[in-house]
Formats: C-alpha cells, structure tokens, sequence
C-alpha cells in the first residue's frame, strides 16, 4: 500500500474509533423479515425499510425464479445498448401507472437515479434550492450537476419563497429547481408540498420530490405527491423500488418528454449495467400487488400507530412523526447508543442515530414498523423499550 494512503487510513480510523463514531456491521443470519438473527440470536426487527414486508413475499420471490429461469440471471448489457428487456419497459410502465404519469424511467438504485436525473437536467448556469435535510443521494446528485446550490431551511416556506425570488431577481440562472423529500426518513415528517408547488409556479421553478419513503406508504401506497393530489404538477417523481417495493431499484415518473430525455442523457442509464430480470419482475409485481389492494399499506399503519402509542403511554418522546417512522428521542449521544446497544440485549433491533446524522442533543433510536409485524412482536418489543427505559432513567 502506498505509504500516504496507509498514514491516511490509520489516522482517520483510529479517530473515528476514539470518538466512538466508528460504524461496526452486524451481518444478518436470516432474511431481513421482522425477525431476524445476529449472533445467533432473533431480534425483533425494528431497522428496515421493508414496510410492507415485501422482500420475503413469496408471489415475489416466485415471479424472480421464474424470470431467473427465462432470462437469466443478468441483464447483459446497459439499458441503451441491448439490456432493455420487454420485462424493463412493463416495469415502466407499471410504475407510470402506479405514479398517475405519462411515462417511467428505472434506474439500478434510487442512489444512483438522483446521480442520474439531476445532471440530466442541471447544470453550471442553473440554481438549485434544496431542503437543508435532503438525503445524501439528492445532495450528491446535486452536487454532480455543477449548479449553484442553495439551502433553504427545513420545510420553511418564507425561507424558500425569499430563496428562490433572490434566485430569480438575481438573473444568474437559466433555470432553477426546487428539490426535496417527500417524507424525511429521521423525524418521520412529510414535505410540504402544496406550498412547494405553489411557489414553484409563482417562480416557474422545476420541482423534483424524491420519495423513497412516502411511496408504499401515503397516498394509499401511491405516494406522497399523490396524497397531496398533485401528480400532475410535480415535474420528477423519484422512488426507490428497494424500500416499500421490497427489491432494488430506482425510477423517475414524469411526462413523456422528460423521461424521452432521461433515457438518452443520463449517465447511469448509458453507462451502467440494467437492472436484473429477477429484480424487474418481482418489483413489477409488488407495484401490482399494491394497485390491487391496500391491504398491506392498512397494516403498515396499525402496526406504526400501535407502536407509536405503546411508545408515547410509556412516555417516551416520539417525536412528531406524520408516517409510521417512529423516532424514540433519547437526547444525549451516548446515552442514545448504550440505549439501543440494551434494547439489543433484550432483543429488539433497532439502531441509534445520532449526530451528525441528526442535530447535536437529538440523537434517537429510530423504530421502522412493518406490516409483517404481528401485535404479539409490536407487545414485546414495547414491553423491552419499558424495562430498558426505566433502567436508564430515560421514562
Ligand atoms: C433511501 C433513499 C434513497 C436511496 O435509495 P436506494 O434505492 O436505497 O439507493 C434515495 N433517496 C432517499 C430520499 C432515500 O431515503
């Protein structure tokens, strides 16, 4: 190994270990259901994104053993070159579907479709306002593009109405976007979309809703911009098909001429191979399962409502979630990871995070329910949070 990049390696791990900031991976030893084993031991599944228990339905896994059979186990090429399967456009075209667009793009992840779909669009002469809790990936992405980045703070709307009249009094930018999340993944919040989109029309702003965790879970399993009844006025519809949807993926819904442009201009697209047969179909079939009925989406929400009163009678504080995410506010950095590192002992999985991820002094275990919980799991899992709780002084 080079001798600068061995020094470089020491000192920042051995720093990020004195801190206690240095992120150890637990490898599961079963599929990541609502329980899973570490160590050797089942743990009430509190981590995932797999809302709606998906990632183990078994008309999923049977329609991807069926595409294994038919197509392969890869692709074999990038989208524009010849891995376009016919499996690829139905895809698309479900999700066009499910979203209420004109037309669909899919991507290989929805990382990987923020690095794609921003610098598609922006660039160097162009603004983007951007939510100051943007996931990584929307930062990135926008990072990629060469625009002017410019933050707005946390679904403020004065904020990002005196951002973007600056912008556009300015006259620096030929175009401006305004870009957030749907549902913010740490506090469980929802964007503030009908104002958004009001002031992108009052300043002909683009708007881009990344919505890796509202879809599956608002809107009736269609999303959030459809819950706010604005699919035809937001401009790029982003979702991941890895969260709710259960597999790997990710898409842009939005009207033909935008996805038009997508497919022949943006990076991941041309350059990275397309997504496996077995992914696109088992994705095809979750979206379906989810237009046919909202069964799955109705137990996600007990289940998240029946977590989050247990947790709030006990008297802790949850925060103010608006979707079934449910924060549990610890507060101080260490006690939050000695917390999580008890509530493992007693066996329930579910991680701390804390600064920087989240504000200094709000550090918290974040509690993803999923419609494969049962009430019985949902009972022991708030019975370990009283015992753990009450042993720390927390409640
Ligand atoms: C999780 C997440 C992503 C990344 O999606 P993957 O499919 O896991 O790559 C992108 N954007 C937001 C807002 C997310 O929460």
């Amino acid at each position: 190994m080079a001798k600068v990049l061995d020094s470089f390696l020491k000192e920042n791990l051995d720093d990020l270990k004195s801190k206690g900031l240095f992120n150890v991976i637990d490898p599961l030893q079963s599929a990541n259901g609502p329980i899973i084993k570490i160590n050797g031991n089942d743990l009430i599944n509190l981590s995932s994104n797999n809302y709606l228990g998906l990632a183990t339905d078994q008309r999923l896994k049977e329609v991807a053993e069926k595409a294994i059979e038919e197509f392969g186990v890869g692709a074999g090429a990038v989208r524009t070159i010849n891995g376009t399967l016919e499996l690829h456009t139905k895809l698309e075209d479900k999700i066009a579907e499910f979203k209420h667009t004109e037309a669909a793009i899919a991507y290989q992840s929805g990382f990987n479709c923020n690095m794609a779909a921003i610098s598609a669009v922006m660039d160097k002469n162009d603004a983007i306002l951007s939510d100051e809790l943007n996931h990584a990936s929307i930062i990135d992405g926008c990072r990629l593009s060469k625009a002017k980045i410019i933050r707005f703070n946390h679904s403020d709307m004065d904020h990002l109405r005196q951002k973007a009249k600056e912008a556009v009094e300015s006259g620096l930018y030929n175009k401006i976007m305004v870009i957030t999340d749907g549902v913010f993944s740490m506090d469980g919040d929802v964007a503030k979309l009908p104002e958004i989109v009001q002031i992108a029309e009052e300043f002909d702003l683009i708007t881009y809703v990344d919505d890796a965790h509202g879809s599956g879970v608002l809107g009736k399993g269609a999303g959030t911009v459809k819950h706010f009844g604005l699919s035809d006025k937001v401009d790029f519809q982003i979702g991941t098909l890895s969260k709710a949807i259960g597999v790997v993926g990710g898409y842009v819904a939005g009207k033909k001429e935008l996805i038009e442009w997508l497919k022949v201009r943006s990076r991941p697209f041309l350059f990275s191979t397309a997504l496996t047969p077995a992914d696109v179909a088992a994705s095809k079939k979750a979206i379906e399962i989810l237009m046919e009925s909202t069964e799955l989406h109705d137990r996600l929400w007990e289940n998240g409502d029946y977590l989050k009163k247990g947790l709030k009678e006990l008297g802790f504080n949850i925060g103010e979630s608006e979707t079934p995410i449910t924060p549990c506010i610890i507060g101080e950095e260490r006690l939050t990871q000695q917390f999580s590192r008890r509530l493992y002992e007693e066996g329930v999985y579910a991680k701390s995070i804390v600064f920087p991820t989240v504000p200094q002094g709000t550090g918290r275990v974040r509690n993803m329910p999923t419609a494969a919980h049962t009430k019985e799991m949902l009972d022991e899992a708030i019975a370990i949070y009283e015992k753990v709780g009450k042993e720390l002084g927390v409640i």
